[in-house]
């Protein structure tokens, strides 16, 4: 078991690592794809760095994790399990159990559609490779939302599940030729209790599952029964969130959206978390 998993790569994220590993403990820390600080083209308000570009500054950041031997794992967490004292963390498939969890997954994107939350689990899933033996021999709906969608699509069909392509864009030479694409979005999904189909333009189309590929998961699907306002994640003073043993840190908190406040967030919630550790 480690100690503290961190799920995000930003400024919030890697001043966890770093403060998690200064307390004596070990984290790791996962993120799916680049963050949006790398897009920015000045940064005049981070103290110490004057005139930066936001590249830059986040090579700087991930040096410095480096450096002391921290390196970000690329890749998604699609679910968080409490468990006994712990946390089971779902990284796409890789299950890590952690003792402690901060969340810095920066401002949330996510539009859900009608049906997605009340069926999660229920046939609605983030992950392919998770749930894929599920669908054997069923119809399982793919999403595509994010660059590696195809991929798993063409994973779901060769371990026998029937899978349906629905896309925005055009009809990618990767897909699997037997896979059936629907160039469309998807409106609603529905059934009862479980997964029955999905509606696309109008048009109600039987299904199994629905695999939803998006790039980022929303923090309530995420994990279940974290306190949300006004879109952001509530955290008390120690960025303790409602749910003991999970902080979040950054963005994903609330205003102001800014490097500075996500990098001392960060360290807030790793210093408490490696203190409830000793504790223990
Ligand atoms: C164009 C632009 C210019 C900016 N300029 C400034 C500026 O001048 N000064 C300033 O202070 N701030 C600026 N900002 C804001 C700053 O970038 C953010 O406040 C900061 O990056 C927030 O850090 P964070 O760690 O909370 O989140 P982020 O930097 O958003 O990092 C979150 C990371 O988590 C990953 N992630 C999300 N979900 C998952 C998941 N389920 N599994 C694994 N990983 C996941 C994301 O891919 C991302 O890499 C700017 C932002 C932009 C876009």
């Amino acid at each position: 078991m480690i100690d503290i998993a961190i799920i995000g790569g930003g400024p919030a994220g890697l001043s966890a690592a770093v403060n998690a590993l200064a307390r004596g403990k070990n984290p790791r820390i996962f993120s799916n794809k680049e963050n949006y600080l790398s897009k920015s083209e000045r940064i005049d308000n981070h103290l110490g760095f004057y005139n930066i570009s936001g590249k830059d500054l986040m090579k700087k950041f991930i040096d410095h994790t480096k450096s002391m031997n921290i390196e970000v794992e690329k890749n998604k967490v699609v679910n968080i399990l409490p468990f006994d004292e712990s946390f089971m963390v779902n990284v796409n498939g890789e299950i890590v159990e952690a003792k402690k969890v901060i969340l810095a997954m920066g401002i949330s994107k996510v539009k859900e559609v009608p049906g997605e939350a009340r069926l999660l689990g229920s046939g609605v899933s983030y992950c392919a490779t998770c749930d894929g033996m599920l669908y054997r021999n069923k119809i399982a709906v793919v999403w595509d939302q994010s660059h590696d969608a195809v991929e798993e699509a063409n994973f779901l069909q060769s371990i026998g599940v029937n899978v349906i392509f629905i896309s925005k864009k055009p009809k990618s030479q990767e897909l699997n030729s037997d896979i059936q694409f629907i160039s469309g979005t998807i409106d609603e999904i529905i059934g009862e209790i479980k997964v029955e189909g999905i509606v696309v333009d109008n048009n109600t189309i039987n299904a199994d599952a629905v695999f939803i590929l998006r790039e980022v998961v929303a923090p309530t699907a995420l994990i279940d029964g974290l306190s949300i306002e006004n879109g952001f994640i509530c955290v008390d003073k120690n960025m303790e969130t409602n749910i003991k043993g999970v902080y979040a840190a950054g963005d994903i908190t609330g205003k102001p959206l800014q490097i500075s406040k996500a990098v001392s967030e960060g360290l807030i919630a790793a210093q408490h978390a490696a203190q409830e550790i000793d504790k223990a």
